[in-house]
């Protein structure tokens, strides 16, 4: 076979699957219980909504954006990200003028050209979360809560989670050219792309994990010391709030993130268990991106958290998420005849709520007892013709090996009654 899966993706195979739905539908299951509802937009957008939503000069959109021409001429981009989308969706269908706020929860692949590496792909599977309409503390407090819930569902507990205020419009600019000044007076010591951002987005050189970078900013301006009475009150507010739900925080003041649209409250989430790629999720507040890609005022808040990276930090842990079996029940036909009543009854089980399969093809009583093992099921179902004369099936428990006929008219109930199914 000539191909492989292009550099930075990956194929998602069972059973290992299994894993992956779970945890996607573990980390949205406390925003659903939240009243968050389902939003999905397009895999692609047209690529100016990326380049004013995320930010000119992020690398998302200078080194990492899959951007083409379509057959009419237009540029489109494979979106890096979910929010820009989403509050793209959210205004263009005018949700903003119901109900407020407008919770909304997505899941789906994001696609950067990074370099990839253990948690960093070119395609990979974010969930997300939005909260749209309303700047109230407590709204930021419940969004951080469901990303901390989420993790904990499933069972992690070395999930840490670093908060910040990033301040506003008011506060903002003024501490970032303090930031720039002090930084010119190190970028002698920084290397020359490092010393272009100080100019280009001073703010992205506090995000730079290198220790050689991290030590020349030990005497850097911090933001949460020059923040704006109003950014102050909502981020006390904040954390007051986190405080009420019992959340533990660790105040990181030179937490910034990777996106441009960010104010006030951003927050990330950590595993230790990771290496370099150790944030599992990450997000806050973006008030002012409605109106930069063109649309009405429009505050939010939300995060995203990345399914890989999840997996990896489960296997960390040593943790297994509960996953649906696969097969309860394996049906083994030994003759043509015997064929069709198996199929009739892995489709009887199915119907009332028992997962089921049979040996196909015809490999003997040997080769079907195998499969029957390998498919993980509980119990086995082996119809012979004599069996099939009598009006019986042999159920075989393959836990305890034990064996007995039962009529084949009562046989789907029978086995429903003992997985808890419906008889
Ligand atoms: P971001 O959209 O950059 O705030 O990322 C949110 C989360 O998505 C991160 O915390 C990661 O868990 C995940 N993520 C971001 N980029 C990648 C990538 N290239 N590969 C795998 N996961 C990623």
């Amino acid at each position: 076979m000539p191909f492989t899966a292009p550099k930075g993706t990956y194929d998602v195979l069972p059973p290992d699957s299994a894993w992956f739905l779970a945890v996607r539908d573990a980390l949205v299951a406390p925003a659903r219980r939240a009243g968050y509802g389902y939003l999905e937009t397009p895999a692609f957008e047209e690529t100016g909504l990326f380049e004013r939503g995320v930010g000119e000069s992020t690398d998302v959109v200078t080194k990492e954006m899959y951007t083409f021409a379509d057959k009419g001429g237009r540029s489109l981009t494979l979106r890096p990200e979910g929010t820009a989308s989403v509050v793209r969706a959210v205004t263009e269908h005018g949700l903003e003028r119901g109900q407020l706020p407008v919770k909304v929860f997505y899941a789906g692949p994001m696609f950067r050209y990074e370099r990839p590496q253990s948690g960093r792909f070119r395609q990979f599977q974010q969930v997300g979360v939005e909260a749209l309409g309303l700047d109230d503390p407590a709204l930021d407090a419940e969004i951080v809560a469901l990303a901390v819930h989420a993790f904990a569902e499933l069972g992690l507990t070395e999930v840490r989670l670093l908060l910040n205020s990033i301040g506003d419009g008011a506060c903002r600019p003024a501490y970032v050219e303090q930031l720039r000044q002090f930084l010119r007076t190190v970028s002698a010591e920084l290397d020359p792309d490092t010393r272009q951002r100080v100019e280009l987005n001073s703010l992205r050189v506090l995000d730079d994990k290198r220790p050689e970078v991290q030590e020349r900013l030990a005497d850097a301006p911090l933001i949460t010391d020059h923040l704006c009475p109003g950014c102050q009150e909502h981020y006390d507010a904040v954390r007051g709030h986190l405080g009420d739900l019992g959340i533990v925080w660790t105040e990181t003041p030179r937490l910034v993130r990777g996106l441009d649209y960010y104010r006030r409250t951003t927050f990330e989430l950590q595993h230790a268990g990771l290496g370099a790629q150790s944030a599992v999720g990450g997000g806050g507040r973006y008030d002012g991106l409605s109106e930069d890609i063109g649309g009405p005022p429009l505050p939010g808040i939300g995060w995203a958290l990345g399914i890989e990276r999840t997996l990896l930090a489960l296997d960390a842990e040593g943790v297994r998420p509960a996953v649906p079996a696969r097969c309860q029940v394996f049906v083994v036909p030994l003759g043509a005849e015997a064929k069709r009543a198996a199929l009739r009854l892995a489709d009887d089980l199915r119907g009332r709520g028992v997962a089921a399969d049979l040996a196909y093809g015809n490999r003997g009583l040997k080769g079907a007892m195998k499969a029957a093992d390998r498919s993980g099921a509980s119990y086995a179902v082996v119809l012979g013709d004599r069996d099939l004369a009598a009006g019986v099936g042999q159920l075989k428990d393959l836990t305890s090996g034990k064996q007995h006929a039962v009529a084949l008219a009562d046989i789907g109930a029978e086995i429903a009654c003992r997985l808890g199914g419906q008889p």
